[in-house]
């Protein structure tokens, strides 16, 4: 039986490849996003499985709504993927605070609001899943980027509780922890990290860390995922390192 994907912010960048993978492997694709335009085109372009809306992930009835169109056309929901999400950069006290709070509205209320009018589609289909985009910068609180890092650090604790709580449904809630990616949200980006790292990742690698995880049948398949050779070595080494090394370790890796 064909299997059904929903991803939100999937008009460009990861979102986009993520839908463009899930197509090619023969997934039924739905393509949600505040740009509709994007959205239908890359749908138009993929061919009869897509479908495309409009969808602010921050207005839980927009959910309610499109998912609900989304399972009558597709037939139900195997996978949900969180991907919608935005980001300011620079000094905390120069950023405006309305995009601290857009980021909240977005990152962590767009998640909340996703799994919660998803569970009843996802409910019904076995080995559900949903996978959020979270990301390196929930490994350790990043200067530069407080209102994005915490909101992903809410994403990496909604994945955890979940992926207990709804064990009880059969759903997995996963997150994938990309470092940087090569898309427009890094392009202009303010933060020391960014220059001292460098951009390394594509878009395609995070969609194909995506497919391992939403299709992966390993029963003692890890929660969360991080993408590429130095995140996975931050985030297993930032287990057991003391805390004054993760700090310092973040103050030279910020460093402007
Ligand atoms: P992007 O800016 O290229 O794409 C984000 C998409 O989300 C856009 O299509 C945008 O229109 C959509 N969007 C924004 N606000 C929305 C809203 N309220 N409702 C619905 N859609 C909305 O960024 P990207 O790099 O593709 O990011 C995708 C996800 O990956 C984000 O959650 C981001 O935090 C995460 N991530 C990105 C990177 C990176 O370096 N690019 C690293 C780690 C994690």
């Amino acid at each position: 039986m064909t299997k059904r994907i929903f991803i939100s912010g999937a008009a460009q960048g990861i979102g986009a490849a993520i839908a463009r993978l899930f197509y090619q492997k023969g997934y039924r694709v739905g393509i949600y996003d505040i740009h509709q335009t994007k959205a239908h085109t890359l749908a138009n372009e993929l061919g009869e499985n897509a479908k495309a809306g409009h969808l602010d992930v921050s207005d839980y009835q927009q959910w309610q709504t499109v998912l609900q169109d989304f399972v009558n056309w597709a037939g139900g929901l195997d996978i949900l993927v969180n991907n919608a999400g935005i980001l300011y950069s620079g000094d905390f006290e120069a950023t405006d605070i309305d995009h601290h709070h857009r980021t909240i509205d977005v990152n962590v209320k767009g998640v909340l609001n996703g799994c919660h009018a998803a569970l009843p589609y996802l409910k019904q289909q076995a080995h559900a899943r949903i996978i959020n985009l979270s990301s390196a910068s929930a490994i350790y609180g990043q200067p530069d980027l407080v209102s994005y890092s915490s909101s992903k650090f809410a994403v990496r604790g909604i994945t955890e509780g979940l992926d207990i709580e709804w064990a009880k449904y059969g759903i997995r809630v996963l997150d994938v922890m990309p470092l940087f990616v090569n898309t427009d949200m890094v392009s202009n980006m303010d933060a020391g990290t960014i220059k001292n790292m460098g951009v390394h990742l594509q878009a395609g690698d995070v969609a194909q860390a995506v497919w391992q995880t939403a299709t992966s049948q390993w029963p003692l398949l890890a929660t969360h995922h991080p993408v590429g050779f130095s995140t996975r070595l931050m985030f297993h080494l930032s287990q057991f390192s003391p805390q004054c090394v993760n700090r310092w370790a973040n103050i030279f890796l910020s460093r402007k």
